[in-house]
């Protein structure tokens, strides 16, 4: 008998789930099924992206709504737009031989007179994104009060994009009798939070270890000098011919640039971003998901709710600001049983953060070498091979072109056209991976001084400090650490001086001990940073103090031009990196004498920790 029906699932639904390949439940359908389906119990769910979670909850869904009416039974909360249409659309799937079962997806970023009107028309399952549901509720254009089921699906996602009070408010439209069930990821306080003050006594399952990625991905670190990061990146990509990734970038500059260096230098990729439109975010998706793009180059944002399957590799090109995002993007692979590989490039002074990924996944990352330039050409020269026995040809079509190519190539040896055929593909590698440098560095324990400081966090407490602002951010490439190398450096001051650095994309805020800020002024004074003055002030915003005022302290004329002797050096140092090497295809081959910034890898006291997760939520959401 089909396992489904055993747990109880009529057959209509068995049919078109067979259908659409779904012989036996996975984990999580095996577990929640039995449970969802005697609908007396609110119910929590651990569980990653692409374990099956959707018809986990939509099975027992489609039992237990009632299709002869045409009211609102069934409300499913997500994440994104993305989605919220593959829920839809898995929803109506597995309800192909039920009938008049209704489903509407209701999302912003579409025109929504026309999910007014599926409304109209009676609907029995609303599956929404929070913002728009609002809008929808706000117009009175839809009733509640019948609704038996609340699905929150990845709930950890909606709070990390900031949607809790839209949630309070859509469930304060539902009856009190309800029952809710909670899909996440992860588990952090707040969507505990949220457990405790929905639901009651809650049937809590969890698929995997707590907090644990897919079993099926291994997770793999390079530790490469930040300026090698791109020249490592691309190794990696080369030795994997048939890469189908996801990379993810910390910021959409970044994600656009690794995109723009990855096009010019003759890779498959694409960026998807919040700065693209909707037609060109679903249109790079298209791409990728018809697998014409082998690589995407994303935000933690903008990959929210991707479900593409037999995504081979995610990179973490940047490490997540938060560690609650590594996991969501490691589960971009090893989706439906598969297996995966999600591979981190850091720096030496991002040790201290696979450590602590290690403990939050409870999984060991094992360290790769990046390969050698010839290992990565003997790999490209085999996948040439094998792509040159397992060609299909089309006998008929090439026939009649035959006597052409065979007069052409009359000259040579079979020895020579094997060889002409093979440098077509093979030239720009040879020639790129000729004298390659190593780019692995030694590891090294980070020193217990700076483990202090990468470990304590955000300050909570900024009495006794002045919050200034300088004009250079992470766009600038500078890190937490770096930054306040520089500063420390540049005004003379030990980093005790330094409260919390607030590194946005091109400015930053800093908080300085109120007895040093007027060696800071002093010495930005007339600084330069890869041709660009260094603006220092105080920042308006800054709380608790009434006098700060936008004025800078003692800084009378620290806007003079020249170049001093200090940031000479500093600002030499650090205009290679990135952006020289991508300029550059020979960039590998040269790593030693680019000229790249020579500190980049180890100055400063770093960014060790993770940032503090719960208390930067809305903070993401605008910074993507
Ligand atoms: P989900 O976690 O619901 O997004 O599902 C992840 C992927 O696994 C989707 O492509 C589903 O179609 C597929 N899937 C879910 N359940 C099963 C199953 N029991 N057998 C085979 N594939 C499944």
């Amino acid at each position: 008998m089909n396992p489904f029906l055993e747990l109880g699932i009529r057959e209509e639904v068995v049919k078109a789930i067979s259908e659409i390949g779904f012989e036996k439940p996975s984990e999580i359908q095996e577990k929640a099924i039995p449970v969802l389906l005697t609908g007396s119990d609110d119910f929590v769910g651990l569980a990653q992206t692409g374990t099956g979670k959707t018809a986990a909850f939509g099975l027992p869904l489609l039992e237990q709504l009632d299709f002869s009416q045409k009211h609102p039974q069934a409300l499913i909360l997500c994440p994104t737009r993305e989605l919220c249409l593959q829920i839809a659309k898995d929803l109506e799937k597995f309800a192909k031989y039920i009938d008049n079962v209704h489903v509407v997806a209701v999302y912003g970023g579409a025109n929504i007179s026309d999910q007014l009107r599926q409304i109209r028309r009676g609907v029995q399952i609303v599956v929404a994104t929070p913002g728009r549901m609002l809008d929808i509720i706000g117009r009175n254009a839809i009733d509640f009060s019948s609704v038996k089921y609340v699905v929150l699906d990845e709930a950890d996602e909606m709070l990390n994009m900031g949607f809790q009070e839209d949630i309070n408010n859509i469930l304060s439209e539902t009856p009190e009798e309800k029952k809710t069930w909670l899909f996440s990821a992860t588990m952090p306080k707040e969507v505990r939070r949220i457990a405790q003050k929905y639901m009651t006594d809650p049937f809590e399952l969890t698929v995997g270890t707590k907090n644990t990625g897919n079993a099926n991905i291994e997770h793999q670190y390079f530790l490469v000098k930040a300026r090698d990061k791109y020249a490592a990146f691309k190794r990696i990509v080369d030795s994997n011919p048939d890469i189908f990734g996801i990379v993810f970038c910390r910021t959409k500059i970044e994600t656009q640039e690794i995109a723009e260096a990855l096009i010019k230098d003759g890779y498959n990729a694409d960026a998807l971003h919040g700065d693209l439109s909707q037609q060109q975010r679903d249109k790079v998706m298209k791409r990728y998901r018809d697998r014409n793009l082998q690589m995407l180059i994303a935000t933690d944002v903008a990959a929210r709710g991707i479900d593409v399957n037999d995504v081979t590799h995610v990179i973490n090109f940047s490490l997540p600001d938060e560690i609650e995002n590594y996991t969501h993007r490691s589960g971009r692979t090893a989706r439906a049983g598969k297996t995966g590989i999600s591979i981190s490039l850091i720096n030496i002074k991002e040790q201290s953060k696979i450590r602590q990924l290690e403990k939050v996944i409870g999984k060991s990352f094992e360290r790769k070498q990046v390969p050698e330039g010839a290992a990565v050409v003997e790999k490209q020269l085999l996948t040439i091979i094998n792509k040159v026995n397992n060609v299909e040809v089309n006998e008929e079509q090439i026939n009649q072109f035959m006597p052409a190519i065979m007069e052409g190539f009359e000259s040579l040896s079979k020895e020579d056209i094997v060889k002409r055929f093979a440098s077509l593909e093979f030239n720009r590698f040879l020639e790129y991976y000729k004298n390659s440098p190593d780019l692995n560095i030694e590891a090294r324990e980070v020193s217990g001084d700076r483990r202090e400081r990468d470990d304590r966090g955000p300050r909570q407490s900024s009495k006794g400090y002045t919050r200034l602002f300088m004009n250079l951010g992470s766009v600038d490439e500078f890190s937490r650490g770096d930054m306040l190398g520089f500063i420390c450096n540049t005004a003379n001051i030990t980093g005790k001086s330094i409260g919390k650095i607030d590194l946005k994309g091109v400015f930053t805020f800093f908080e300085v001990q109120d007895e040093e800020v007027n060696k800071v002024f002093e010495g930005f004074k007339g600084i330069d940073f890869n041709g660009r003055q260094v603006r220092i002030e105080v920042s308006g915003a800054s709380e608790g103090r009434s006098d700060r005022g936008s004025r800078p302290r003692g800084g009378g004329d620290r806007g003079g031009r020249g170049r001093s002797e200090r940031s000479g050096g500093f600002g030499g140092e650090r205009s290679g990196g990135f952006s020289g090497e991508r300029r550059d295809r020979g960039g590998d081959n040269r790593g030693g004498d680019r000229g790249g910034r020579s500190r980049g890898g180890d100055r400063g006291g770093d960014n060790g920790g993770f940032r503090d997760f719960s208390g930067k939520r809305r903070e993401s959401k605008s910074r993507y």
